[in-house]
């Protein structure tokens, strides 16, 4: 499938495909052997991964040296085995559970809005901007857009409106990031914190890999006027939202890595040796079979390029989801 031209169009190109593409998810979570993950994993390593970075998006020109969420080859063993560990512990975890728990997943969703003021410049965004974010968080995680379905589900608990200029703009790894976070976080493992707001550097958000330890800066960071219908152009069909609850639900850029490797560690994303930024249909840049999978909402294109997560990407997050942020 081409790039979507438009939001109307990804949209009627998903209600054709939700079927199958639930079907194509179901297989493919039915064959991730808990036994590989078990069999990944170091003997006895069980330490917390050195990184507990986020995992940012950015525009073109943003300046990649600012991109926090980047990987080296070292953070990503470090992370699998983590999770190899996580799997272990869990007493509730067998082979085959995952196929159970498919499209059973309802995440429960508190937003924090960040304000400078009581202007829109300064943060105050309406309700409904909200409101259309996660329901294109549940088209884009049921495979409504025309990607894989997975087994997640999005329900708003609350708003959460808080003005605090010292908290705005939100600043990557900042003082006050900690702070507000330790601040403002609530619930469980399982509860997604998700805080809007003017970013630092340009950056259209960030988020935290999940970890067998809470941490309250657990959650994702995203560009208010990111959300569907705001002011950030071609960012502005809140698929960085979902890019970013990606991360927070265990999934690694599709560029990670480059052409070699394990690359995401997802084998129905091509590999791709660099970001693609906009929409470069037909990029091919890394010599293994498939185009760089410019389409994946774990790539940078722009929100009207991007509409889908794989089968592999599907079970990545529910296998992420049984090992750490399960009840
Ligand atoms: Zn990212």
């Amino acid at each position: 499938m081409g790039p979507r031209p438009n939001l109307l169009t990804r949209r009627a190109a998903g209600v054709a495909s939700t079927t199958l593409a639930l079907l194509l998810s179901t297989a493919a979570v039915g064959v991730v052997p808990a036994a590989s993950a078990f069999s990944a994993a170091p003997g006895g390593a069980c330490a917390e991964p050195a990184d507990s970075h986020a995992n940012a998006r950015v525009k073109p020109g943003a300046g990649a040296t600012h991109e926090p969420n980047e990987l080296t080859a070292k953070q990503v063993r470090e992370r699998d085995a983590d999770l190899a560990a996580a799997l272990r512990e869990r007493a509730n975890f067998r082979a085959g559970a995952g196929a159970t728990t498919l499209a059973t997943v309802t995440i429960p969703v508190v937003v924090h809005v960040i304000q400078r003021d009581s202007t829109r410049a300064g943060g105050n965004i309406p309700d409904s901007l909200i409101t259309s974010q996660i329901s294109v968080l549940n088209q884009a995680y049921a495979g409504g857009t025309g990607g894989a379905a997975t087994a997640f589900a999005f329900r708003l608990d609350k708003i959460n409106r808080v003005t605090n200029p010292s908290w705005y703009p939100i600043v990557d790894g900042s003082s006050a990031e900690r702070s507000m976070k330790s601040s403002l976080r609530v619930g469980g493992k399982n509860t997604l914190n998700i805080y809007l707001g003017e970013l630092s550097d340009d950056l259209l958000g960030w988020a935290t890999f999940p970890q067998r330890k809470l941490s309250s800066m657990d959650g994702v960071v995203v560009l208010n006027e990111s959300l569907p219908g705001g002011t950030a152009t071609n960012y502005n069909q809140g698929d960085t939202g979902t890019h970013e609850i990606g991360h927070w639900l265990n999934l690694y850029h599709t560029f990670q890595g480059g052409c070699g490797g394990s690359g995401d560690g997802v084998s129905d994303t091509p590999a791709e040796a660099s970001p693609a930024y906009e929409c470069p249909t037909g990029r091919n840049t890394c010599s293994a079979t498939g185009l760089d999978p410019i389409t994946n909402f774990m790539d940078y294109t722009y929100d009207s390029c991007m509409y889908q997560f794989t089968p592999g990407q599907a079970s990545r997050m529910l296998t992420a989801w049984n090992a750490y942020r399960a009840a």
